[in-house]
């Protein structure tokens, strides 16, 4: 199974998971025409998207997206993007797992400033679990036989003081920040208090542009938990499988 990232960050996210004959879609915060390009333009392969929350950089297209395929989000993301009742619109409830093509997806609270904000495990046979979790303080759950990690690590304490002291980052934003993302170090700590023996990939998603470093990022993630761990950018391809 191959992932392709459209976008990871403010800007706009968008993940794109597909082998031979079929696809799912992480978020929808990203224009079509990057989804399809990384498609192949073979867009029937699309089982379906799944949007974790309603905020612009991750739900910006669902309209677009529901076109191809059903989009999958929570009620309170349906309704924070005014799509509640529209066609192509499917709502998930919190722990209750929804079939999609060969994807059996289970998605779980977690706490972000919007509207019942999902995190999902996701189960394929080509891919095991992978854990995708993003725009959250924390994570209240940890998770059994991980083989792939798709995480959120947006800024790093040290360097976001920096900002705030030297006026680049305000310090009510710098409040939001803390009170609604993944940290460098919560990041760690989410990550080791799961076994990773089988993880295969560690994928940090969402840096921040200003109050992150993306070397010092990947390596302290690497040195904290041994696995691989690359950096989710614009146009990054990896296999995302169960086996090494
Ligand atoms: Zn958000």
């Amino acid at each position: 199974m191959r992932l392709t990232v459209l976008g990871s960050g403010s800007s706009g996210n968008g993940y794109v998971l597909q082998n031979d004959s079929e696809a799912l879609v992480i978020e929808c915060g990203m224009p079509v025409m990057a989804m399809k390009n990384a498609l192949g333009f073979n867009i029937r392969k699309l089982r379906g998207s799944i949007v974790s929350h309603g905020h612009g950089d991750h739900a910006k297209y669902i309209s677009k997206y529901s076109v191809f395929a059903p989009v999958y989000m929570s009620e309170g993301t349906a309704e924070e993007t005014r799509n509640n009742g529209k066609h192509g619109i499917v709502r998930m409830k919190p722990l209750e797992t929804v079939r999609i093509g060969g994807f059996y997806v289970i998605p779980f609270d977690v706490h972000h400033d919007s509207k019942e904000p999902f995190g999902f495990l996701i189960r394929h046979d080509e891919i095991g679990n992978l854990l995708f979790a993003t725009d959250t303080a924390f994570l209240k759950y940890t998770f059994p036989k991980l083989t792939n990690i798709m995480i959120e690590a947006n800024f790093d304490d040290g360097i976001l003081d920096g900002n705030v002291k030297s006026g680049k980052v305000h310090p009510v934003l710098s409040k939001r920040i803390r009170q609604s993302h993944f940290s460098l170090k919560t990041c760690i700590e989410a990550l080791e208090a799961n076994d990773l023996s089988a993880v295969n990939n560690i994928v940090l998603l969402h840096l921040s542009d200003d109050n992150a470093d993306e070397n010092m990022f990947r390596k302290a993630v690497e040195s904290h938990t041994g696995r691989k761990v690359c950096v989710a950018k614009k146009g990054v391809e990896i296999e995302i499988n169960k086996e090494l």
